[in-house]
């Protein structure tokens, strides 16, 4: 069904109060709130209780943000580290007493942190994003991600990536293996692919580009398909499971990566494992089964323990997809039911919106939105309220949408860290 775009982009032009985010409002009590990860939803959450007149403190293990939207950027070629690196320590200015620490236990009202530290709390907010599972696919554990990085959290690894892709002969077979789902950003691994054989073609046009999937369809499919022919002639190859795609196991050593029905050399080996939500997310106790926090639609609350909220990609609060842009929703949406409990009253249903862009090339980008409405404490997909961009689009609609993309990792990077 094709989308009315007018309809979707309208929507996203409006505030997010005309969408339905609960205002957060003055409170009338001053509650302690501890932020654990200062991420696009840690940063983001910080900031709203800390302007609502709440002591907000919050604890980051890095000095330094690596922002891994727009990382794929970097590894086409297109842009350079500084231009998705951070500071979480800016946010002091707005009033939040920001803790450089890793944060390993809650309970009894207390986060505690590995320096042995104390912080005590009314009311904890997390979003302290997914760790890989290792071991997941035989052979690949941290000291392989070293040799076959994952660059599925940015900084390091995006360096060793990008040094890889420079380094290699033309001619040479970069393979990418994304995971099953859920994992953070389902499109990413595709805008990946797109990105490296943007850079691939100017530099070293022999060279091939195998995507090794473990599911049978992804993200905004058949754009991204239109675009590789478009762009990229016979570059990209993507096999899913039934044709033999599965990753059975890794070599790091001699680079091979396996599938059940063939053995590849790779010159450069991008394997992104499945994940799980972080390891404080564990220790909290706020972790199901299922590896992922679950949470209420409407408060963000854990269901597993009181007093915990988490938000960004290590919860479930229903539909929604893991992106900065949910993180970001979700952040505003916790601190407006936080400082609403704090107050006795009743958190507002809220409305959230999703939209991830992809860049299939420099000029080249579009989307898919999505509207979430909650019942019941679960988030569900408002039917009829986003979409993904039309197939048959004009050029200059693909060059506004890229446009579009800088513009949204400006403003989003600029409310969470600016
Ligand atoms: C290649 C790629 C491209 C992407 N592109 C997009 C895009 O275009 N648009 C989009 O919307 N999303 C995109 N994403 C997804 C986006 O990066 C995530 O959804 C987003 O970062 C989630 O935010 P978060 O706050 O949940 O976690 P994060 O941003 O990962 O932040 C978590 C923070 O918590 C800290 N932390 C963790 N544990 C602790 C602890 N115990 N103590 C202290 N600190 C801790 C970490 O150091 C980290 O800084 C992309 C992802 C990838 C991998």
């Amino acid at each position: 069904m094709k989308t009315d775009r007018r309809k979707v982009l309208k929507g996203l032009g409006a505030s997010t109060a005309a969408l339905g985010f609960p205002h957060v409002g003055r409170a009338q009590v001053r509650g302690q709130i501890v932020v654990i990860g200062g991420g696009f939803g840690g940063a983001t959450a910080a900031r709203y209780l800390s302007h609502a007149g709440h002591d907000v403190t919050l604890v980051e293990r890095d000095a330094t943000y690596f922002s891994c939207p727009f990382s794929n950027t970097v590894l086409g070629g297109m842009a350079g580290m500084g231009d998705i690196t951070f500071q979480p320590r800016t946010l002091s200015a707005d009033g939040v007493r920001v803790v450089q620490g890793e944060a390993v236990g809650i309970a009894d009202g207390t986060v505690t942190l590995s320096s042995g530290e104390g912080l005590p709390y009314d009311r904890v907010l997390m979003s302290p994003g997914v760790d890989m599972i290792w071991g997941a696919i035989p052979g690949y554990d941290e000291a392989a991600a070293e040799i076959m990085p994952h660059a599925w959290k940015a900084g390091k690894q995006t360096q060793i990536l990008r040094s890889q892709l420079e380094a290699m002969e033309d001619g040479g077979l970069v393979v990418i293996a994304p995971p099953a789902n859920p994992y953070r950003c389902p499109p990413g691994p595709y805008e990946r692919a797109s990105l490296i054989a943007h850079f691939l073609k100017a530099e070293k046009p022999r060279s091939r580009i195998l995507i090794l999937d473990a599911k049978e369809s992804f993200s905004k499919q058949a754009l991204f398909e239109q675009a590789w022919d478009a762009l990229y002639p016979g570059m990209i190859e993507w096999i899913p499971p039934s044709m033999g795609g599965r990753v059975a196991s890794v070599e790091a050593d001699t680079m091979t990566v396996v599938t059940d029905f063939n053995r590849y050399d790779a010159s450069v080996a991008n394997i992104i494992p499945p994940q799980r939500a972080a390891a404080i997310a564990q220790a909290a106790g706020v972790v199901d089964e299922t590896g992922w926090c679950p949470v209420s639609g409407l408060t963000f609350e854990s269901d597993l323990v009181p007093g915990i909220h988490v938000v960004g990609d290590a919860c479930f609060p229903g539909a929604m997809p893991k992106s900065a842009f949910s993180a970001n929703a979700q952040a505003k949406v916790a601190a407006a039911a936080i400082n609403a409990l704090l107050r006795d009253e009743s958190p507002v249903s809220p409305k959230l919106l999703n939209t991830c862009y992809s860049l299939a090339a420099p000029d080249y980008g579009f989307t898919v939105a999505g509207v979430y409405g909650e019942a019941e404490g679960k988030l569900f997909e408002v039917e009829g309220a986003g979409g993904v961009s039309p197939i048959d689009a004009d050029n200059d609609v693909r060059v506004a949408e890229a446009e579009f993309a800088r513009s949204w990792y400006a403003t989003i990077t600029n409310e969470a860290f600016g």
